[in-house]
Order: structure tokens, then sequence, then C-alpha cells
């Protein structure tokens, strides 16, 4: 691990963890992917390796990801997609060619038509995007009850009722928080 830079938060669905990149937003904003190879870093990690990213690459990764946070927090509410955030994700979407491709083990792999083309790598994600506000998987988009964050998250829990984007820091902060005011009252 580099020293300095913020760790990623991983969650399994893969477009709510690449908007979960850029957390706090209603707070003190923290950037997970400051630089090219941060980016580089965090898609490995989502089995989408690149073997470079280009500052202009990773303003289409940061404009990607503000679009999938507006349209996935208007889903969640129930609002009009916003139509800027519906063009740059299907932009996105459009210009990556990655392929999905099985493995003798079953299992599905990202192959990208080149070790550079971070398009293919945003593309892949702008299409989990769409499948998770379109409503075709099973799951509900809700959004983090942490004042400070209120990230779009895919809730996929069999009640439908998890508040927190992440449980090890939003979550953990708020049940801090309740029992700090507890204390202080009593
Ligand atoms: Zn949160």
């Amino acid at each position: 691990m580099r020293t300095g830079l913020p760790e990623f938060r991983l969650g399994s669905v893969l477009a709510t963890s690449f908007t979960g990149t850029l957390s706090e937003r209603h707070g003190e904003p923290v950037e997970r992917i400051p630089t090219p190879q941060r980016l580089v870093d965090w898609l490995a990690v989502y089995g989408l390796a690149v073997d470079s990213c280009t500052p202009a690459q990773l303003e289409l990764a940061k404009e990607l990801r503000e679009a999938i946070h507006a349209a996935a927090t208007a889903a969640a509410i129930r609002e009009a997609l916003p139509a800027a955030a519906v063009a740059v994700i299907n932009d996105r979407s459009v210009r990556g060619r990655a392929a999905a491709v099985l493995t003798p083990e079953g299992e599905r792999r990202w192959r990208l038509s080149s070790p550079s083309a971070v398009e293919d790598a945003l593309g892949v994600i702008a299409d989990d995007a769409i499948s998770i506000i379109a409503g075709e998987r099973d799951g509900k988009l809700a959004l983090c009850a942490s004042p400070t964050c209120k990230a779009a998250f895919f809730d996929t829990s069999q009640s439908r009722t998890r508040k927190w984007c992440d449980m090890n820091t939003c979550g953990n902060r708020q049940k801090k928080a309740r029992f700090n005011a507890k204390r202080t009252a009593s």
C-alpha cells in the first residue's frame, strides 16, 4: 500500500463501489483516485486491469463517476434522471469494447481490447450502473443515512433496510455518534 493516499472502500457492487471512490460528498470530500495510477490500482481490484492511464482518461472516469452518482441518487429518491448524467453514462457505455469471457472454472472475466483501454473498463462500469439504475438486478438503490455522505448504494439485503453505504465507515461512525450522545445525555 502506498502511504499517504486514501484507502479504497471496496463494495460488492461495481458501479456503486466506483462512485464510492469519492466519499463524504456532503462533508469533507475524500478523493480516493487522486492520480491516474490510483485508478489503475482500483480497476485491478475489480478485474479490469489496465497497464496505464492518462490524465485525460482519469477525467473520463471521474466524469462517469459523478454521472453515475447523480443518476443513482435520482433513481433512489424516484426523481427524473438528470439528462446530462444519462448522456455521460451512455457515452462511456458505447465507447467501451470489453468482452465478457467465460473461464474454464465457469467464472466471468472481462477482456479489454488493449492493455491501455481504460475506456473499455469504464464501459463495463457504465453497463453495471445501467443495470442497477434500470432496476434489472435484485436489490434496491438507496442513499446512505450519514448526512455527510448520502452516497447512493445498492441494497441487496433480504429486508432491503440497509442504512449505510458502508458498515465499516459510515455505519460505524453513526453507531459511535449515537453511543456518545447517549453517554452525554445520561
Ligand atoms: Zn455512507
